[in-house]
């Protein structure tokens, strides 16, 4: 039940049996405990949602099995049910797209005839193209193994990590857990299909709460809800750090503002395609349905589930005054353990708005996990360390900046 109706419903109650001064005390006693109840997000409520997000019906949030536009359609009721408005006229959607490779279909692997499991002992580089039949491999170096006539390259590794590709090689490059395999490959045989995408369709998610005061100055929070999607019909990497962790604080923030809005308008951006290179907030800039010069300063999301050894800011060095803020912020309320400082980074979404000259901050936790990129960065190995902390952090700086 909204909090609106349920005050009413209060009122319609207790009318019949107490005067209107009592209803005021009361009123005010209740708009203090809901204040202080929302003033955080229950890191329960951020749970669900990073567990929604990284299950199996969202396949990675990727390319395969509709699991982009699934999220973003998950996202926009999550707006809805908050509140909040589009920016647009009518759609919370902003449309764009590119090109994609993917592997929708079968990817099943052997070396020496040994049987290696998707995501766990290999990937296929996202550039690669499928492959079927069996391959005589020769050895190059002491990673490198390679079969010239069927241009299929098996690469021996200490740690999996997967991406997105645009484009399609002429290659099929197989990454193998050295490890797993414990043996010099000699030949390999695989079934791995590969599907290049023209103008994968994609979307960035946007809404906001207008400002009570100056509606046209905006503080942006910004959060990528897109992952890597599924490598095969089989295998998907859930991308719990990565971010549903800032997509589901986000959605925290959204909630709160919400209930409490600010002098200036507070907009909510989930961006998609940042994981093939940054595509929807480069969109995004180049066509903003907010006037730059309107974003008084944005704030990224990523990587928001950890913090055991505090959080870092990009841009830190860039915007010292806002710096300084968050920094007071902190230091008042004693959230994280430590704020490093860094300079300017292109490694997520914030990178396009600070080149067209839009203060921004991109904050990532620290310590924790070690996941990365890889089908083990799951939610139920997330600590959210500092979840709590670092909502209540952006609370206080979001205030600073108002001011
Ligand atoms: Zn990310």
């Amino acid at each position: 039940m909204c909090i609106f109706s349920f005050l009413r419903k209060f009122l319609i109650i207790f009318n019949r049996s107490f005067g209107l001064n009592q209803i005021k005390k009361i009123l005010v006693f209740l708009f203090v405990i809901v204040s202080n109840v929302s003033f955080s997000q229950n890191v329960n409520d951020a749970r669900k949602l990073i567990d929604t997000l990284t299950s199996p019906y969202y396949w990675g949030r990727g390319y395969t099995k509709d699991g982009m536009s699934k999220s973003a359609n998950f996202i926009v009721k999550q707006f809805i049910s908050c509140g909040l408005k589009p920016i647009t006229a009518n759609t919370f959607l902003q449309p764009f797209s590119y090109h994609a490779n993917t592997f929708p279909g079968q990817m099943s692997l052997r070396i020496n005839e040994k049987t290696l499991i998707p995501g766990k002992d290999f990937i296929i580089s996202p550039e690669s193209r499928g492959f079927q039949g069996k391959a005589n491999l020769q050895q190059q170096d002491s990673t490198h193994y390679i079969d010239l006539a069927n241009r299929i390259i098996v690469s021996l590794e200490n740690k999996l990590t997967w991406s997105v590709s645009g484009e399609e090689a002429d290659y099929t490059l197989v990454e193998v857990n050295k490890n797993s395999l414990g043996e010099m490959p000699v030949t390999v045989t695989a079934d791995i299909d590969s599907k290049l995408v023209q103008n994968f369709k994609a979307n960035n998610v946007c809404a906001w709460i207008k400002g009570t005061a100056k509606p046209d100055s905006v503080i942006v929070i910004s959060a990528h809800y897109d992952h890597l999607g599924g490598m095969g019909k089989n295998t998907y990497f859930p991308g719990a750090n990565d971010n549903a962790s800032g997509t589901s604080l986000l959605l925290g923030l959204a909630k709160y503002y919400a209930v409490n809005p600010q002098p200036y308008t507070i907009a909510f951006i989930c961006f998609a395609g940042e994981e093939a290179g940054l595509k929807g907030s480069r969109f995004f800039t180049q066509n903003p349905l907010i006037p730059l010069k309107n974003i008084r300063f944005l704030l990224n999301l990523d990587l928001e589930g950890t913090g055991d050894e505090g959080i870092t800011v990009v841009n830190a060095t860039e915007f010292s005054r806002e710096f300084a803020y968050l920094n007071d912020a902190n230091n008042a309320g004693n959230y994280v353990s430590k704020i490093n400082a860094r300079g300017k980074a292109a490694n997520s979404d914030h990178y396009w708005f600070t080149e067209k000259g839009v203060p921004a901050f991109f904050i990532y936790t620290l310590g924790g996990i070690k996941a990365y990129h890889d089908i083990f960065d799951k939610a139920s190995t997330l600590p959210l360390t500092e979840y709590e902390d670092l909502f209540k952090l952006i609370v206080k700086f979001n205030e600073k900046l108002i001011k």
